[in-house]
């Protein structure tokens, strides 16, 4: 059975290239009928952030792709948080000490700056490793009993990995396809320390194996730790799952991995939620008004691609066509602009009635009453030139309030016959019963032929009284919606 794991560390708000990783794994995950499982990577007690596990769930069930297994539900192989399965890890590092597979580190920081400097002195770069784990201060070079005595002390210690040497790793990544490591490049990374705590690459593996992951998906950074698993797998005498690494997402300008700053620089968010600190706030997708469905079918697309130019995915469709092996080795692009024309797609495709809901609190706010069947009626006119429901004020308020400004550029089209024209205007809207858009066009057209009167000549100024400036949706509609006897108060205003 396909398992797969989205396996963060609390360390901070998850940013936008973790949840694609959280994203690529639930996909594979459903689309192989398989589960997709969240795990808290909390060893690192230094550098937990307090909350940062609720905003990584609440990101998750926000963008609909909640875990199928986690902290508290469907606990089949809990605990899933990792500061809670201490005893396990402790168990495993004794029995890579017993079968050879890693050794005690006793060396304190001097002793480690001194071999450091000794090196370099000779021109070398210091990597603890089989260069001089012999001379350095290691169970490697004492007696059992002394090692025991050392132990028993309370001496400060570390655990290893004892990387075999010479030997050439020919292992295969389902993204990057067949990749080689040279295990004498390779340090003894600290696996055990005398706190009781494991390091990540140990609790990773330990638990990736109990929880039966089956694939691991993950960011490239972890590339370079493929060789170390695998090596440790190996190690323990399991079965290691199978490797996909996932391509970078860069810098929108230049080159680069994106970063927070580049965000906080060019104004986009790159936070699913946001997050508030002392400091200030981080903004988030959510907060700044986009979909779950339009950051779901961005960040799809950051490195994979169906084939075709399709480019609108539900998470259902992606579900469907999701592949594994048509995901990218090359960076991807992360495009803030192309995030916005995302949203307008989604922004388009809600029912007019929930884009009316959604905008009904900012009127409310303004104090602006308005029945439910004319502000749908409202959105339906302006949500074509809409990014996001923020913007929909500004695009409408027309509807809701008489201008009080007049664009300066389309005042100076105001001729000198104008006013009668405008006033000729109101007589014919007087006489218009059926105020519809439709009636009202005919009429209003029908006078303008009928007396040679140049369509500009009107419509201009009309729609200048009417909105403030020579924009927005068909006039005829917004003057149905405001009324007769608010139209002819518009027009009164501007010729008085
Ligand atoms: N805890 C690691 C992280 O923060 C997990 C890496 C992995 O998936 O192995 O990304």
């Amino acid at each position: 059975q396909v398992r797969v794991r989205f396996a963060p560390s609390p360390t901070g708000p998850l940013h936008i290239g973790g949840v694609r990783t959280a994203l690529f794994n639930y996909l594979f995950a459903k689309k192989n009928n398989g589960v997709f499982f969240l795990r808290i990577e909390d060893t690192d007690q230094a550098r937990f952030v307090a909350g940062a596990e609720e905003y990584i769930l609440e990101a998750l069930n926000w963008l609909g792709i909640a875990p199928d297994e986690t902290i508290g539900k469907n606990e089949k192989h809990g605990p899933y948080r990792q500061s809670e399965r201490k005893e396990i890890y402790q168990k495993y590092a004794q029995e890579l000490i017993t079968s050879g597979n890693a050794y005690y580190a006793f060396d304190t920081p001097e002793d480690l700056e001194l071999a450091r400097k000794e090196e370099e002195e000779q021109g070398k770069t210091f990597i603890y490793n089989h260069h001089n784990r012999e001379k350095l201060d290691t169970s490697l070079r004492i007696s059992e009993t002394e090692i025991n005595q050392r132990l028993t002390n309370g001496e400060h210690y570390v655990i290893r990995f004892k990387t075999p040497v010479n030997e050439i790793l020919h292992l295969h990544d389902i993204i990057r396809g067949d990749v080689k490591f040279d295990t004498n490049l390779l340090d003894d990374k600290v696996l055990f320390k005398s706190d009781g705590m494991p390091t990540y690459h140990l609790a990773n593996i330990i638990d990736d194996h109990l929880m039966e992951t089956s694939h691991v998906i993950r960011g490239e950074e972890w590339l370079p730790s493929m060789p170390l698993h695998v090596l440790l797998y190996r190690a323990f005498n399991w079965q290691a799952p199978e490797f996909a690494h996932l391509p970078l997402i860069m810098k929108p300008i230049g080159n680069g991995k994106l970063s927070k700053r580049d965000g906080d620089k060019m104004g986009f968010p790159v936070f699913p939620l946001d997050w508030k600190t002392n400091e200030g706030i981080s903004s988030g997708y959510r907060e700044n008004g986009f979909f779950p469905e339009t950051v779901i079918n961005f960040l799809a697309l950051l490195g994979w691609n169906d084939g075709t130019e399709k480019e609108l995915f539900s998470l259902k469709e992606l579900v469907r066509s999701f592949d594994i092996n048509r995901v990218h080795k090359a960076g991807a692009k992360f495009d803030p602009e192309k995030n916005k024309w995302f949203n307008h797609q989604y922004l388009i495709k809600q029912t007019d009635s929930d884009l009316a809901s959604a905008f009904t609190p900012t009127l409310i706010d303004k104090g602006i009453v308005i029945s439910k069947e004319k502000l749908i009626k409202i959105v339906s006119l302006i949500k074509e030139r809409a990014h996001f429901v923020s913007e929909f004020w500004e695009l409408s308020n027309f509807f809701f309030v008489a201008p009080t400004v007049y664009d300066e550029k389309a005042l100076k089209n105001w001729k000198t016959e104008t006013p009668k024209l405008m006033e000729e205007l109101i007589s014919v809207l007087q006489e218009i019963m059926d105020f519809t858009s439709i009636n009202i066009e005919t009429i209003v057209k029908e006078w303008m032929t009928t007396n040679e009167i140049g369509m500009g000549k009107v419509m201009q100024p009309f729609r200048l009284s009417v909105v403030g400036a020579l924009k927005g949706p068909h006039l005829f509609d917004i003057v149905e919606i405001i009324g007769k006897e608010e139209t002819i108060n518009r027009i009164k205003t501007t010729i008085n």
